[in-house]
């Protein structure tokens, strides 16, 4: 029989698929003989049939009723008893970290009788009575969906009748007086009186977790997480233990290293007097975790020595959430915790200094987005205005934007918008996705903004407790700010700056450029080790997609080993635009032959420069691509001059016959007419003229004392006849000039058939290379110019992508047919080289696929070599077995 309930003592870390991490780690804490109030995990399985049959398995309750009595006898206490009660939480924790996406209710098992057993026990019925409060108002809003401002009105009314500013200043008959109104509220929502039965408040309450694991926050957030739809959250039931029992109480949240800069030391904040929620929820500031030194010594060192151990089980940074309840500390969470991205770099290079992990488990603990962050520029504080405020920096990066003040706002806003908040909580969640950053004037680094803002890689300054937010106006100073104000927030400084601060470039990419020196400097010495070790340990090549000798240099210095694709169109713009007009426009040899005379001197310097700045690295070449009518003025506007200059009575002239042209080449779906091979095979000598400049400039470059290594590529290749024919046309050319050196001729797989057809298509080529824009636009059938401004965003939003495929390599389709071409390429020419140019070959998750695909490079932007590098690396690391994890673009992972 399934089971579906796990007590503390029987988990551990590894379970985290059953247990959720959250119970996977108190149960780790519970082996380790560390102070976690007793309690149970219900597993993820048990949500999982939930939701599919909409009530609870057969047998969880009777399960959870045996647990329940393990919990009772070690605490020594009953759930509800009227004399001594005791009372549990109910928390929510899936596999992922979800922070406050799900549910959670607290005091469980109090009610009209057991109230009163609380006051006489804690001998502080204040505490009794406000815990019973937060109970209807939780239970209330939770499990049965009343508004939460019906209860905010009747506490607000509560502190005006009372004549007090804060809830902390209300008396015992006032919350009694409460508890009675807000019984009303519960009554007037539900149709139902408040629960007394402590067991149904405890079934009630775990189902409403389960339910949690869809509600709309959960839902997004998991789409923007890309964390899969079916896992479902386990739900831990834990006694509790109080953090509101006075001043020898409290409650609070460390880190066994900065998360924000990964240096070592004592990092946390702490609330005297509070219950566990407080902290996270940022309404309350806290104060330093090194205060609780002097308040309370004894829990303090007791605190350290756990968070030591904590790092050496987990061999990483972990956060956790504690509560003193007079003076005895309890653990309540621990997990890996999250960081930015220049803790996480900083952290590895640490633990390996530390002798904690190994280089190849220092590379699983960085990512290629990582990096991709940590290349965003940052503001040039020379230039700029003196700050309006500083808060907490609580993710780094740099922001700019329109000051909004609600998410909805922040959501439907099409230029860039700062989201400013006094604090933020789940519902806002749409609106700090939209956001470039986000702005609170409460809370502090635990802080609900601050954790997710971290988690998405958001620029985030919260706790900006100068400032005053109101519904449309933010005031701090004498300055007061309104909807559509352009600030600047840095959130790695935490300042606030008034207008557009200018940017400069990033640290690690002016590192990568050797114009700093990792020296001395704990995060570029971070980043240089981890990529020579990526390096080291790489199987995959990384080229650079680059047309000019500055991008190739660029690419040079960013660590790329050639160029993987030059993409010639892009030499026939500008003031070359008219040459190719020529060209198209000749209506015989020698006015064709006078244009391509004067292109061919133009492309070799063109090639020239290349072959300089990739002295003795391979550069491939791709022969002229696209529809040649782009190079052409647009049919409309041409007509137009055209109609106008007929209108007046005046002769058109050469409107006239580029008009007439243009007419006859308009295609109605040029990207599948007349381009790539195709447009070689129809213009006679376009390709030859390219191949000669290709083998002219790589001869004078050997004459030069240089090493050029060019290549030929063929795009779009449908057929092996294709590139039998330009292979032959391309042979004649280089066996007729002297001194080039020896160039390859490979193509492109970027059409269906080629790849189904790499076998035949192997024979005429010595290397591939996947075009996966075109393969990914052919195989789905949707254009790649189009459909990411159209259908994409409502594909997204039902789940049927959870990324674009054009961004990330939908690995089942176009996936398949790359193993496919891999293979049938491979069969026939054993030594074929196989990489990949398109879009995906610089990004991280692609990357990963390409490794597991056996593929000899990737080729990217210069700017995304660094990222391709690391991921290689990370790739070659993680072994063969990752190719289960990749993340599918399509519906798989709902
Ligand atoms: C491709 O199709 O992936 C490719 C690299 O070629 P282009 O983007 O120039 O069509
Ligand atoms: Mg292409």
């Amino acid at each position: 029989m399934t089971r579906y309930v796990y007590d503390f003592v029987e988990g551990s870390k590894d379970l985290k698929d059953r247990l959720g991490g959250k119970g996977a780690n108190l149960a780790e804490m519970t082996r380790m003989g560390l102070p976690v109030p007793p309690g149970f995990t219900i597993t993820t399985e048990a949500c999982r049939e939930y939701l599919r049959t909409g009530s609870p398995p057969t047998g969880l309750f009777a399960e959870v009723e045996e647990h329940l009595r393990l919990v009772q006898a070690r605490m020594d206490k009953t759930l509800g008893d009227p004399r001594d009660p005791l009372l549990l939480s109910v928390r929510s924790g899936g596999k992922f970290s979800m922070p406050g996406m799900m549910e959670t209710i607290l005091d469980i098992g109090l009610g009209d009788a057991s109230v009163l057993g609380l006051a006489a026990q804690s001998g502080d019925p204040r505490f009794a009575w406000d815990s019973y409060r937060r109970l209807i108002q939780m239970f209330g809003k939770t499990v049965f969906g009343v508004p939460g401002e019906d209860f905010e009105s009747e506490l607000s009314a509560a502190r005006i009748g009372a004549g007090v500013t804060s809830d902390a200043e209300l008396g015992v008959t006032e919350l009694q007086d409460l508890v009675q109104a807000y019984k009303k509220v519960f009554h007037a929502g539900t149709g139902r009186d408040f629960p007394q039965a402590p067991h149904e408040q405890l079934y009630l309450a775990i189902a409403s977790v389960f339910h949690s694991w869809n509600a709309e926050r959960a839902v997004l957030y998991r789409r923007q997480e890309r964390i899969p739809h079916h896992l479902g959250t386990a739900v831990n039931v834990m006694a509790m233990v109080f953090g509101n029992l006075g001043a020898d109480s409290g409650t609070g949240v460390a880190f066994t290293r900065d998360p924000a800069t990964g240096r070592r030391g004592v990092y946390g904040d702490y609330l005297t007097n509070a219950q566990g929620e407080d902290v996270v929820a940022g309404i309350r500031n806290t104060i330093g975790l090194h205060n609780l030194a002097e308040i309370d010594p004894p829990s303090y060192r007791q605190l350290l020595s756990i968070m030591e151990r904590l790092e050496q089980r987990y061999r990483d940074l972990c956060d956790i959430e504690f509560t003193i309840e007079r003076g005895k500390l309890w653990m309540l969470q621990t997990r890996v915790g999250k960081r930015t991205p220049a803790a996480a770099f900083v952290i590895a290079a640490q633990l390996v200094d530390e002798g904690t992990i190994t280089l190849d488990e220092a590379l699983q603990r960085v990512t290629g987005e990582q990096l991709a962050q940590l290349m965003f520029p940052s503001f040039d504080t020379a230039a700029a205005p003196p700050p309006l405020t500083t808060g907490v920096p609580a993710s780094p990066g740099a922001a700019v934007g329109a000051i909004v003040f609600d998410s909805a706002a922040a959501a439907a806003a099409s230029t860039p918008v700062i989201l400013v908040r006094r604090e933020t909580n789940p519902d806002d969640l749409p609106g700090m996705i939209a956001a470039q950053g986000i702005l609170t004037s409460r809370g502090g680094k635990t802080s609900h903004a601050a954790v997710v803002a971290r988690g998405m890689g958001k620029t985030c300054v919260c706790g900006a407790e100068e400032l005053t937010v109101e519904n449309d106006t933010v005031t701090v100073g004498g300055t007061v700010l309104r909807s559509g104000d352009v600030i600047s927030l840095d959130g790695t400084t935490g300042r606030v700056y008034p207008g557009a601060v200018p940017v400069r470039p990033s640290p690690v990419v002016r590192y990568f450029e050797g114009e700093l020196s990792p020296a001395g400097d704990p995060l570029l010495s971070a980043v240089q080790r981890l990529m020579a070790h990526a390096d080291h340990t790489r199987r995959l090549g990384v080229h650079a997609n680059a047309d000019t000798g500055t991008d190739a240099a660029r690419a040079r210095r960013f660590g790329a080993a050639g160029i993987g694709l030059c993409r010639t169109e892009h030499m026939f713009l500008g003031e070359r635009r008219q040459l190719v007009e020529r060209l198209i426009l000749a209506d015989d040899d020698t006015e064709r032959d006078a244009a391509l005379a004067a292109l061919l001197p133009l492309q070799r310097a063109d090639f020239a420069e290349l072959f300089a700045a990739m002295d003795g690295l391979p550069v491939t070449v791709r022969l002229i691509d696209p529809p040649l009518h782009e190079f052409l003025p647009a049919l409309e506007d041409l007509t137009a001059r055209v109609a106008r200059a007929e209108a007046l009575g005046v002769d058109p002239g050469h409107d006239g016959v580029l008009l007439t042209a243009v007419r006859r080449m308009h295609e109605d779906n040029p990207m599948l007419g007349l381009r790539g091979v195709r447009l070689g095979l129809m213009i006679p000598g376009l390709f030859a003229m390219q191949v000669r400049a290709i083998a002219e400039a790589a001869a004078a470059w050997v004459a030069a004392g240089g090493d050029p290594r060019p290549e030929i590529m063929v795009p779009l290749v449908g057929t092996v006849q294709e590139l039998e024919t330009v292979r032959a046309e391309s042979e004649s050319i280089l066996a007729g000039i002297e001194g080039a050196p020896p160039i390859r001729i490979g193509t492109m797989i970027e059409v269906p058939r080629a790849a189904l057809t790499a076998g035949e298509i192997a024979h005429a080529a010595e290397f591939f290379s996947f075009g996966t824009n075109d393969l990914t636009q052919m195989t789905w059938g949707f254009s790649r110019d189009d459909v990411e401004g159209s259908f994409f965003g409502r594909y997204m939003s039902l789940g049927i992508f959870a990324t674009s495929p054009f961004e990330t390599i939908d690995a089942d389709g176009v996936g398949e047919l790359i193993r496919i071409a891999v293979e049938r390429g491979r069969a026939a020419r054993p030594d074929l080289t196989v990489g990949v140019c398109g879009e995906h070959g610089g990004d991280p998750a692609s990357v990963r696929f390409f490794h597991d695909a056996g593929l000899d490079y990737v080729s990217c932007s210069p700017f995304r070599i660094p990222v391709a590098r690391l991921e290689a690396g990370r790739a070659a690391t993680a072994g063969s077995s990752s190719s289960s994890s990749f993340p599918s673009s399509s519906s798989d992972s709902r």
